[in-house]
């Protein structure tokens, strides 16, 4: 009793250091100031050698680490697509961690078994994605696209009459692969992982916002993977799903679709004409970290074809028999994990279908919002805002960067550089539910002051 008694002045701790960093989060600088940097060195200890209550522990990881902190939580940080944390998901995810418990086999945790199963039906049936296909609660898209081109690659090579499992690559009929140019690094990475090669795959040229060119398609066969994106991670754009995947269904190919963030466009008849089709695919990597808000790490991958995807991940050990049809852990690359299908079913039960709705279009109205307050200052943007991303720049390459950089220091917003067609540029995502439009005016203020203060600096600056 007393072992049990005794965490509960830790756990109080962390709950309320939690509370006030959530609470403080909407009036601190986004990213840390100098002095915040310099503090994580008190971080460089040597490894104790003897034990103390975790009180003291938990303090240094709040004092030095919360102020270090990027306030991606907050509203106004735009960077890479984050998204944010509804309340109830990480509340859920608070108990998920008291529960301490793995969702390998419903022997291993009968609640999570349960919700994972009904959190998986409920993320196809708000995409609109077929009934029969199964989910799979994983770390991130990355992985999501994983498991998607290896259940690909297994369906494809045991219809050709080879055991991939048994034999492996060495030998086996050759398997082509075919994206757009505009096609995600972690797709590239995963062909270079699982044995495809990074280089062998066959891109197709894609338009001025990053959609794959249907009319650019080569030959589509029964060997082939074809790699779509519902989502440029610059632009927003959506690949013409319907005309590719009609043509793949033909010819027998695999179709994959990247949705990251992208694919939960689905989930409102707002953008239904960005998403027609995508719901023919074979296999859909979406994050629930991304834009659903859930904490980290957390994506699916939805495939319609569920014994392939079981052939490809079958876990066999005397001790962890396949009891159920589908147990998780045939459909996943890990054994141990997380439980991290539950925070998706407190996300989906308490937004509801219209929640869901409304939060994809409240970060879409958003970055219009920002777009167009962005035009006033004097950004030209470079992309069509078809949802919630927005591609900028000001001036030449450097005065962008020299403006990226200021409003970081200042710490009124963030937002990430990149590259779009081949110039430099800045990319600002909204995907978060915390983001208001107050948070958007003042985010367009603070990079109105930095451009204004380095113009002044730089009265030479080229400007558009
Ligand atoms: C973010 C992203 C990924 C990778 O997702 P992770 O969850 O970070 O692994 C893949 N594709 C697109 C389009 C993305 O935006």
């Amino acid at each position: 009793m007393d072992r049990v008694r005794s965490q509960i002045p830790l756990l109080e701790d962390a709950h309320r250091r939690a509370l006030k960093y959530i609470c403080e989060i909407a009036d601190r600088r986004v990213f840390p100031d100098e002095g915040a940097l310099q503090g994580l060195a008190a971080f460089d200890e040597a490894l104790p050698q003897d034990s103390t209550g975790g009180l003291e522990t938990l303090r240094l990881l709040d004092e030095r680490g919360s102020p270090a902190t990027v306030a991606t939580a907050g509203g106004r940080y735009f960077g890479f697509v984050v998204g944010g944390s509804i309340p109830v998901a990480t509340a859920a995810d608070w108990l998920v961690t008291a529960w301490d418990q793995t969702g390998t086999l419903p022997v291993s945790s009968p609640a999570v078994a349960k919700i994972e199963a009904v959190a998986g039906r409920w993320v196809r049936e708000v995409l609109g994605l077929p009934e029969e296909a199964v989910t799979s609660f994983v770390t991130g898209a990355s992985m999501a696209n994983l498991l998607g081109l290896a259940a690909a690659r297994t369906h494809l090579l045991h219809r050709a009459g080879y055991d991939l499992e048994r034999l492996g690559m060495f030998g086996a009929p050759p398997i082509r692969v075919v994206a757009g140019a505009e096609v995600h690094s972690t797709l590239l990475k995963v062909l270079g992982v699982l044995g495809f090669g990074r280089d062998r795959v066959e891109l197709v040229e894609a338009d001025a916002q990053g959609r794959l060119r249907a009319d650019r398609l080569p030959p589509l066969d029964e060997r082939t993977i074809v790699l779509l994106q519902a989502g440029n991670v610059n632009s927003g754009a959506f690949d013409p799903f319907a005309d590719v995947i009609a043509a793949a269904r033909r010819a027998r190919s695999w179709v994959h679709v990247d949705g990251a963030f992208g694919l939960w466009a689905a989930a409102t008849p707002k953008y239904a004409q960005l998403t027609e089709g995508v719901e023919d695919a074979d296999s859909w990597a979406v994050d629930a970290h991304k834009w659903l808000n859930v904490p980290y790490d957390s994506a699916m991958l939805i495939c319609r074809h569920g014994d392939a995807l079981q052939a490809a991940m079958r876990l066999t050990a005397a001790y962890a028999p396949s009891t159920a049809e589908m147990p998780a852990k045939d459909l996943t690359l890990e054994f141990s994990r997380r439980a991290r299908g539950v925070p998706v079913w407190a996300a989906l039960r308490t937004l509801g279908r219209s929640g869901v709705a409304d939060l994809v279009e409240q970060c879409s109205s958003n970055a219009r919002l920002l777009a167009s307050g962005l035009e006033r200052i004097g950004f030209e943007i470079h992309n069509e805002v078809v949802l919630n991303q927005v591609v900028a720049s000001i001036g030449d390459a450097e005065f962008t960067a020299a403006v990226r950089s200021k409003v970081e220091r200042d710490g009124g917003c963030w937002f990430g550089p990149t590259q779009w067609k081949g110039r430099d540029a800045v990319r600002f995502s909204v995907s978060s539910w915390a983001t208001t439009a107050e948070d958007i005016e003042a985010a367009v203020n603070a990079i109105a002051s930095a451009v204004e203060s380095l113009s002044a600096q730089r009265p030479g600056i080229t400007r558009t």
